[in-house]
């Protein structure tokens, strides 16, 4: 296991952050001062499918989503608009970083970083909402984190919020998380920061709201590394600031359900709700799975891999190339699966299964439904130029080296070392380039 390297550790997750942002973020005064006194990878390799939740539960594993189990951001919940997330702890199987931190008798928080709802962390303000009408906000919460915790960062910085609307969601985390810092000095803090992934999907890849996010971003940063000095513990702790994936423009979206419809798999009532299904398209944005409602029904997967041949001969369909449920654990994702769909680069999917099978997105689409976006993710971690970065400075990392590459999978594992503990044998390995020998 080895000794400690720090005692303290600050996991910011800035989500949807690109390798292609390496520039601008070199440019920007708070990350440069990270880029120069640390180690970095420009290229890290994200896992599939690339989507929020089963990415922050491969970071604090160090597994593949086959292994975790959080092999997509919601729940198969065929017909539901708005399924309910992979909110809560439960969902993860294994060891996680936070649970191994606690196990060693540390102080850990965590604020909105995905699938930690009733996990045991000191401090923790759980990414979850309402899907219900009878929920509320606030309530659900607190009943599934940390309640006076909870109640005193509302108490204190509530005013902030507005919402979930960025950029005022990131601006009370980053409250919070300074807050905690100095009142709580947590040895392991998780932060999760989505200004730029909202702003992503809303106005597309590089757009400026894109770019004003990563600078508030890098304000964010400064305002954490400042606490950090004021506190006295700055030389004494480890600043790890990571993306979970990137991001690729899109325009076109795919809707399989309306096929798997027309091929009378999936039957709709006279108000539009699913009645009953045999094969169901789950969307992970730019990838899909396909359930079988029965695993030995053979002739619903004949037609469905009828169904798949014809989309894969025609050129113009959008999806790249199908895996089966035996490659798509390969490749690290739901071995569960009948199939895995690809889109290719300018398409996703949606769940849909009524209109077209394809649609063609305008900004003005984007305006009226927050299903539709401009730029998207949860793409194969193999498409081009679609890589993350992951970056580290402080106590326990060795200064101006660079990683050519590494994984997602290899950053809980390397995090885990840091802090002295171990999540076991995992799909990742530790980066020991990284570490400093002491
Ligand atoms: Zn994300």
């Amino acid at each position: 296991m080895g000794e400690a390297l720090t005692k303290y550790v600050i996991i910011i997750s800035f989500d949807c952050l690109s390798s292609l942002d390496f520039p601008l973020l070199q440019a920007l005064p708070n990350f440069r001062s990270l880029l120069k006194n640390g180690a970095y990878a420009k290229h890290v390799e994200s896992i599939y499918p690339s989507v929020t939740y089963p990415c922050h539960a491969t970071i604090v594993t160090g597994n593949y989503p086959s292994r975790h189990g959080v092999v997509s951001n919601t729940l198969l919940q065929p017909g539901r608009h708005s399924p309910d997330w992979h909110w809560y702890r439960r969902s993860v199987q294994g060891t996680t970083l936070y649970d191994e931190a606690k196990k060693a008798n540390l102080i850990t928080a965590a604020l909105l970083w995905p699938v930690t709802a009733k996990a045991k962390i000191d401090y923790n303000m759980p990414e979850i909402f309402p899907n219900r009408p009878w929920q509320n906000q606030i309530l659900t919460s607190l009943l599934s984190g940390s309640p006076l915790y909870q109640w005193e960062m509302n108490r204190r910085f509530g005013h902030i919020r507005n919402g979930l609307n960025q950029p005022e969601l990131d601006d009370f985390v980053l409250a919070s998380a300074v807050h905690t810092i100095e009142t709580k000095l947590p040895n392991v803090l998780l932060i999760h920061f989505t200004d730029l992934d909202t702003q992503r999907h809303l106005h597309g890849f590089s757009s400026k709201q894109a770019m004003d996010a990563i600078r508030r971003h890098d304000e964010r940063l400064g305002q954490i590394i400042n606490t950090l000095k004021k506190g006295g513990i700055y030389e004494n702790a480890t600043i790890i600031a990571l993306g979970d994936h990137s991001a690729l423009n899109e325009a076109k979206a795919l809707h399989v359900n309306v096929l798997l419809r027309q091929n009378e798999l999936l039957k709709v009532n006279k108000h539009g709700k699913v009645k009953s299904w045999k094969a169901y398209c789950k969307s992970c944005d730019g990838s899909a799975y396909i359930y079988l409602k029965n695993s030995n029904d053979t002739d619903t997967k004949q037609t469905v891999s009828q169904l798949l041949t014809s989309l894969l001969n025609d050129s113009y369909s959008g999806v790249e190339f199908v895996l089966n449920g035996e490659d798509a654990k390969k490749h690290g994702a739901d071995g569960n699966c009948l199939f895995m769909l690809e889109a290719e680069k300018g398409y996703y999917f949606l769940e849909d299964w009524t209109g077209p099978y394809m649609k063609t997105i305008m900004p003005a689409d984007v305006t009226a439904n927050k299903k539709y976006t401009l730029a998207t993710h949860g793409y194969s971690p193999t498409k081009e130029h679609y890589t993350t970065i992951f970056m580290a400075a402080g106590k326990g990392i060795r200064q101006n080296i660079v990683i050519p590459f590494m994984r997602l999978i290899d950053e809980g594992p390397t995090i885990a070392r840091l802090l002295g503990l171990s999540l076991g044998d995992t799909d990742g390995k530790i980066i020991e380039e990284l570490l400093t020998n002491d």
